[in-house]
C-alpha cells in the first residue's frame, strides 16, 4: 500500500503547532497564527529580536501560558483540549530546562534531581518525597553523566551557573521526556560555559533520542548546536529552516533589519 507522505510526515511529528495565537491580558496579540512541526530527531531553535515572543512561544507547548487559539498536538494529542488532571499527566512527557535553572536552592543536588520524578507519583508519596531505589539509582546515573558524581550531597546554592544548569538537565531527563522544551539555557552564563551547557544539550538529545525546542536569543550558539532555525519577529514565523540557510537576509528579515 502507498502512504501519504503527508500523512506519514504528520505521524512522525512528536509535536505539531498549528495556527498558534496568545494574546496577554493586555489584550495585545504576542503570537499571530504560528504553525510548525517538531520530528522525533529534531533539535529546534527559535531566534528573533528581543520581544519577538520566543519564549511565550516554549511555555505554550505544556501551557504554562494559556494560548488564545490554536492547537499544540503532541504525540497526536491536542494538549488545548485536555483537563487539568489530564494536562498535568502529559506535562511528565515535556522536560522543561529554564534560564533561571528552577533549583529549590536550600535542597541538596541529588534532590533537586528527584523533584523531576514528582509528576510520576501519587499525592501522599510525593508529599513526603518518597522517592523509590529505581529513581534513585537513575538519579545518581544521570548526576555522573552530567558530570557531578561528586557534588550530589551539596546544597543546590553552592554550586557554579554552570554546574546549576547541568542539574535541571538531569531533573529534566529523569522525567524520561518525549520532548523537551529550552528556555534560553545559557543567557545567566558565561560565553564558555554557555557552550559546555548547550553541546551537553544537545550531546544528550541524541544520546536519549529526545528533541527539543529551544529558545535562545545568541544567534551564534544557534546556528552551531541546532540543526533547524525557526525565527520570529514580532509574533509572526519569519523562517523556518536548516542553519546553512541562516543567511544575512534571513537574519535581516528576522531582526527586521536593512542588508548592508
Ligand atoms: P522573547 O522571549 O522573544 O523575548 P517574550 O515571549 O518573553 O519574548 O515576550 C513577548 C511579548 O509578550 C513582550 O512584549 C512581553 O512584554 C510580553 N509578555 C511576556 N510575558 C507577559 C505577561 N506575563 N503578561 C503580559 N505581557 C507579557
Amino acid at each position: 500500500m502507498t502512504s501519504d507522505p503527508r500523512t506519514t510526515s504528520a505521524q512522525a511529528a512528536v509535536l505539531e503547532v498549528k495556527d498558534l495565537r496568545v494574546s496577554y491580558t493586555s489584550g495585545k496579540e504576542i503570537l499571530k497564527g504560528i504553525s510548525f512541526e517538531v520530528g522525533p530527531e529534531d533539535f529546534v531553535a527559535i531566534i528573533g529580536p528581543s520581544g519577538a515572543g520566543k519564549s511565550t512561544l516554549i511555555r505554550c507547548v505544556n501551557r504554562l501560558v494559556e494560548p488564545t487559539g490554536g492547537q499544540v498536538e503532541f504525540l497526536g494529542q491536542d494538549l488545548l483540549q485536555l483537563n487539568e488532571a489530564d494536562m498535568r499527566r502529559q506535562r511528565r512527557n515535556i522536560g522543561m530546562i529554564f534560564q533561571e535553572f528552577n533549583l529549590i536552592d536550600r535542597l541538596s543536588v541529588m534532590d533537586n534531581v528527584l523533584t523531576g520524578r514528582l509528576g510520576y507519583m501519587g499525592n501522599l508519596r510525593s508529599l513526603f518525597r518518597l522517592y523509590g531505589k529505581d529513581d534513585i539509582a537513575q538519579a545518581v546515573q544521570l548526576l555522573d553523566r552530567v558530570g557531578l558524581i561528586d557534588h550530589l550531597d551539596k546544597r543546590a546554592d553552592a554550586l557554579s551557573g554552570g554546574q546549576r544548569q547541568r542539574v535541571g538537565i538531569a531533573r529534566a531527563l529523569i522525567q524520561a521526556p518525549k520532548l523537551l522544551l529550552v528556555d534560553e539555557p545559557t543567557s545567566a552564563l558565561d560565553p564558555k560555559i554557555a557552550r559546555e551547557v548547550m553541546g551537553m544539550i544537545r550531546g544528550i538529545a541524541r544520546e536519549f533520542k529526545v528533541p527539543v525546542l529551544c529558545n535562545i536569543h545568541d544567534v551564534d550558539l544557534a546556528l552551531e548546536f541546532c540543526d533547524r532555525v525557526i525565527g520570529l519577529q514580532d509574533g509572526i514565523k519569519k523562517f523556518d529552516g536548516p542553519p546553512s540557510s541562516v543567511d544575512k537576509h534571513a537574519l535581516a528579515d528576522i531582526y527586521a533589519m536593512e542588508v548592508l
